[in-house]
């Protein structure tokens, strides 16, 4: 049994650390402290790079007008 946990822990922990590669934390000022901030997809940002929109704005601030 012991064993058996072991490896449903080293699968949940691989699992978080391909999360944490994939995601990136919005830093503007107002995200940072929030600890509700949203993330990027990685994904997202490169398309972004591909079309030449390096800026990509605060994903908060387009949902509130
Ligand atoms: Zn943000």
């Amino acid at each position: 049994m012991t064993i058996v946990f072991n490896e449903i822990d080293k699968i949940n922990n691989s699992y978080e650390r391909i999360k944490y590669h994939k995601l990136i934390t919005c830093n503007f000022p107002k995200c940072t402290n929030n600890p509700q901030a949203h993330f990027y997809r990685l994904q997202e940002l490169k398309e972004r790079v591909a079309y030449q929109q390096e800026y990509i704005g605060c994903g908060t601030a387009i949902s509130t007008p």
